[in-house]
Formats: structure tokens, sequence, C-alpha cells
């Protein structure tokens, strides 16, 4: 039986009050090995350290309070099935499996453990694989908080700098948003079980054996239900054109992985993709001293979003922001056309990620640009080329997104042939055919994977697909700030599986057919007319 292990860790229990100075003073941006400094936002400097520690410990005080005012956290009223180690398995510590975590727990689900393969810190992509200095969303978004205001980033930062700095910020900074997110396990006590990667979900009858590996070691624990809430990659990983895969692997790096920036100063980098993390890429190549950038898209534009207009209708293809959770009932044809819509546009680029890497001289934007016969040249350096002009390149930089294919993801490799896909379900007229959309699985109403089949695989409904993978059948990329207002259906439908799979009804029987007992009539007694 599962035991909890050494590495199961809350984020730091002491308010760590350096973590809230970070990002007053400097943002450091770039993943992994690149670290460059950068001018923040005026806003964000705007406390002195005193002030700024009275505010954490006002911070600190008003949390407690607001704690306890949505009072205790429920009883765990899940009736246990005997031999099973965990009710639910939440797979990913980033910002979705902690708040599905904590929202599991006041809806009084127990037995839940959230694991990450990555270490204390580490979750996530905010101090990662995002090297934008702002979130691209608006600052004013719901977050994880759902619903307790007291709890939302605008809580926390207008605490700690003041309401007139959250009013200048123009977005929220990369930073700050990674360190709202500690905040928000911290206070919420969410658990995380660092180290711990899902390597492979096997079906036992309607139960999951998970296999694991918990700081190198193995080991097996069985769930009645399954998060998947392990990110963008999640769902087939990164998609890298086949004339990129075939060079050797130290010429290029997808935009998830460590990028060698200190590496790439004095050399000549190529970027494939024209979207906001090819822009930020770009950008830190360029200001770690890269010679020259060239960015190939094979679109004739960049897009970028207009300025707000508090006259502006909705943008078509988001539908109404703030009932988004409802678009999972639009019809089939609907929601693929959606999906469609936004497969097909140009993605749009916030003007400052655009602008951060055009102010350098050596930032070239190809248009129209296909980067063809692609190979590693006898010099050792990246050659292709577009139309008649070549080009040659130290390292190429792969920001071509990621792909939905989970028959490519590790953990799926026993289940993935049974899971309905859109392919099986939904037949698209002609015109609107897309591979991609048709990789993606068919989820149920509570995120959950369907069985290709009319019989058989019934365990697949206790895997819940909470990642890209269900952007077409949820109409938003699942996993993004947006999203997380689809958190509460997805716990919903799972502690109403548990709770019916629990109805004993010999046990109800039974006690609405037990005889009634009067109590004792001393109470009431002497007014009881004769
Ligand atoms: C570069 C970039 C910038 C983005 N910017 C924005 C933005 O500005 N606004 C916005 O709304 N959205 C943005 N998004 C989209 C989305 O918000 C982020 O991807 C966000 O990190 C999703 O959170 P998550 O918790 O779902 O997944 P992640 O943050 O990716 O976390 C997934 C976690 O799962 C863990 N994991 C994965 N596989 C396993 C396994 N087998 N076992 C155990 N653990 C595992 C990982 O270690 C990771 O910690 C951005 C995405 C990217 C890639």
């Amino acid at each position: 039986m599962f035991e909890p292990t050494e590495n199961e860790e809350a984020a730091p229990t002491q308010i760590d009050r350096r973590g809230f100075f970070r990002g007053a003073a400097a943002l450091t941006v770039g993943g992994f090995g690149a670290a460059v400094e950068v001018a923040t936002p005026d806003a964000q400097t705007a406390r002195a350290a005193p002030e700024l520690a009275d505010a954490a410990d006002h911070l600190e005080k008003q949390t407690e309070s607001a704690m306890r005012w949505i009072g205790r956290d429920p009883a765990d009223w899940v009736r246990p099935r005997a031999g099973v180690d965990h009710n639910v398995v939440v797979v990913g510590g980033g910002q979705s499996g902690l708040s599905i975590g904590y929202l599991l727990r006041r809806k009084g689900v127990g037995k839940v453990t959230v694991i990450d393969r990555a270490a204390p810190g580490e979750t996530g992509i905010w101090r990662t694989i995002a090297r934008m200095h702002q979130l691209r969303t608006p600052k004013t978004m719901g977050g994880p908080e759902l619903g307790n205001a007291a709890l939302s980033f605008r809580a926390w930062y207008e605490t700690l700098h003041g309401t007139a700095s959250f009013d200048a910020l123009d977005r929220i900074a990369r930073t700050d948003w990674a360190d709202y997110l500690d905040w928000f396990q911290r206070v919420t006590g969410t658990m995380v079980r660092y180290r711990t990667r899902l390597v492979e979900i096997e079906p036992q009858g309607d139960l999951l054996k998970l296999h694991l590996e918990s700081d190198g070691v193995p080991r097996v624990e069985t769930a009645r239900k399954v998060v998947l809430a392990n990110g963008y990659a999640g769902a087939g990983g990164p998609n890298v054109p086949e004339f990129i895969r075939a060079l050797p692997p130290d010429l290029w790096t997808h935009t998830t992985g460590n990028i060698p920036f200190e590496a790439l100063a004095g050399k000549v980098v190529g970027v494939v993709g024209a979207g906001s993390s090819a822009f930020d890429a770009a950008a830190v190549a360029l200001e770690n001293g890269a010679a020259e950038v060239h960015m190939f898209s094979r679109r004739a534009y960049i897009d970028y979003p207009a300025p707000p207009s508090p006259q502006a209708p909705p943008p078509l293809d988001r539908g109404y922001p703030n009932v988004s959770e409802l678009a999972y009932e639009l019809p089939d044809t609907v929601r693929w056309r959606n999906f469609l819509l936004g497969d097909r546009r140009v993605a749009s680029v916030p003007l400052d990620s655009i602008m951060r890497a055009v102010e350098f001289d050596d930032f070239h934007i190809h248009l129209n640009s296909n980067l063809s016969d692609v190979a590693r040249a006898s010099n050792g350096k990246v050659s292709g080329k577009v139309g008649s002009k070549s080009f040659q390149f130290d390292h190429l930089i792969a920001a071509t997104g990621y792909r939905i294919d989970l028959a490519a993801q590790p953990e799926l490799a026993r289940v993935h042939e049974a899971i309905a896909l859109w392919r099986d379900k939904y037949k698209p007229s002609a015109g609107d055919e897309s591979a991609a959309g048709a990789a993606h699985p068919y989820l149920g109403a509570g995120f959950e994977f369907l069985p290709r089949n009319a019989a058989g695989a019934e365990y697949l409904r206790n895997i819940h697909c909470f990642n890209l993978a269900a952007a077409l059948s949820y109409g938003v990329p699942v996993g993004d700030v947006p999203s997380v207002v689809d958190q509460p259906r997805l716990v919903a439908a799972i502690a109403r599986d548990l709770y019916v799979e629990g109805i004993d009804t010999a046990a109800h029987e039974r006690f609405i057919n037990a005889p009634l007992t009067a109590p004792s009539a001393a109470p009431y007694e002497r007014a009881v007319a004769t």
C-alpha cells in the first residue's frame, strides 16, 4: 500500500520574503541556463523594501482570514475501496495540477495525490521554458483562485505592491506569476510528490495500476482515477518537423528544450516558426550575444493583437469569455470548425515580444519562407535554402509548437489504441478535413477518455485528460489560464463517479427499513396533552 514518501512536499511553509522581493528588482529571462537582466516595469519597483515587508505580513494575515472564512475543508466522504492506494492521482504539479488538487480537497475527495517528475521549483513552465517577460493573457483574467478572490493574483499582487502598481501593469510579469503560483500552493497547502514520474498506466479491471519512478526508484501504485495535468507536451510532445529531427541532435533544439543560449554568443541562429515562443527564443539568443538570428515563417505576415477597445465585440473564435466552460456543449461541427479556425489562423504574437527581438539590427524575419534542403554541412553547420537563397546556421531552434499524438506518449503505451479519437467519432465535410484535429481524443463531459469500441476498455473513463489534447473537445487550449474555469466541471465529474461507485444499495435499504426507535420524551414530557 502507498505510504507518503519523503519527496511529498508543499511549497515552503514559511513566508520567504526574499521570494516576494524577487521580481521587484529585476526579471530573469531565459530557460535553464540563460539569465539576462532586463528592466522591469516601473510599477514593480513602486514599494521600498520595508514597506514590502509590511505588505507581506498584511498579506499573510489577510490570507489567513480568507481561509478561515471559507471554512474548513470538508471531511473525506468518498467510500474507500479496499486494496486501492489512491482515489485520484493528479499527474503534474504545474498550475493545473495544483488547482485541481486543491479543488478536489475542497470537494471532500480524499486520498488524492499530486505527482510531478520535476524537482521543487522546476515544475510547470514559468521558470524553465517560458522565456517571455510577461504573460500573454490579460492581467485581470481569473486564475486558480476560482472565485475565492483573496487567493487571486490580483489580491496577492495588490496587497504586496499596491493598487496603483497593479493598475500600472501592462500584463503579469512571468516571474511574478511563478512566485504567485508558489504562494498559491503554500497557502492552499497543496502537497506535491516531486521527482515522481508516471511511467506507464496499466489497466487492471476498472482500476489503474500506475508504474512510477520516484527519485529513480520504480514503484507501483493503484488509483481509481488519474488526471493527466501534464502540460502542453503531455499528449504527443513537441512537434518537430522531420527535416529538423534528421539533423544531429547537437545542431538543433525545440523551444521546449534546454536551448544553449550562452553558447550561441557570436553565432548565427536559425529559428523555424514565427509564433510567440519563436520571438521569445530569438530575443533571448540576441540578448545573449548571437551574431545573427534568422526567423523563417511560411506565412505572409506576423499577426499581433489589436489594442484593446472597450467597444470591441468578443473575438468570434473565443465565444463569450465568461461562459467558455460551456463550449463543450457545442455541436461537434461547431467545435471542429472552431479548431480549424484556430489552426488555420496566423498565431497572434504579443507586440512586446515582437519588439523585444526587432530592436536588434541582427534580427531578420523571412516571410513566405519555407526552409528546405536542411542538412548538416561539411563545415559542421546547418545548411538550408529558401528558394535560391542559401543559409548556414550554427544552431537551429525549432519553434514549431506541439503535436497531439497519443501513441507517442509513453504513459499511454498500453491504452492509447483503445481511446476514441475525433477521427472515430466525427466525419468532417469535404474541405474541412484536418489530420491534426482527427488525432485529438474525443473526450467525455468530465474530460475522460472514451472507449473507441462499443464494448470493453471501460477503465478509460477513469483517465481524465486535462492537457492540450482536450483543446478540440473543450474549445480552449486546456492548461492555459482561461481553461481553469473548466476545472470545476472536471472535479464534479470525478466526484460524481466516485459517489456513484460507492453507493451501497443494500446498506441503504437496510438503513431505510430499520425500525424507528423513539428517543426519550423527557425534554417535552410535561407538555404532552393527556
Ligand atoms: C512558452 C509558453 C508560454 C505560455 N504562456 C501562456 C500565457 O501567457 N498565458 C496562458 O494562459 N497560457 C500560457 N501558456 C499555456 C499554459 O498556461 C502553460 O503551458 C501552463 O504551464 C500550463 O499549465 P499546466 O499545469 O497545465 O502544465 P505545465 O505547467 O506544463 O505542468 C505540467 C507538469 O507535469 C509534469 N509532468 C509531465 N509529465 C509527467 C509525468 N509523466 N509524470 C509526472 N509529472 C509529469 C511536468 O514536470 C510539469 O511540471 C504558455 C505555454 C507555453 C509553452
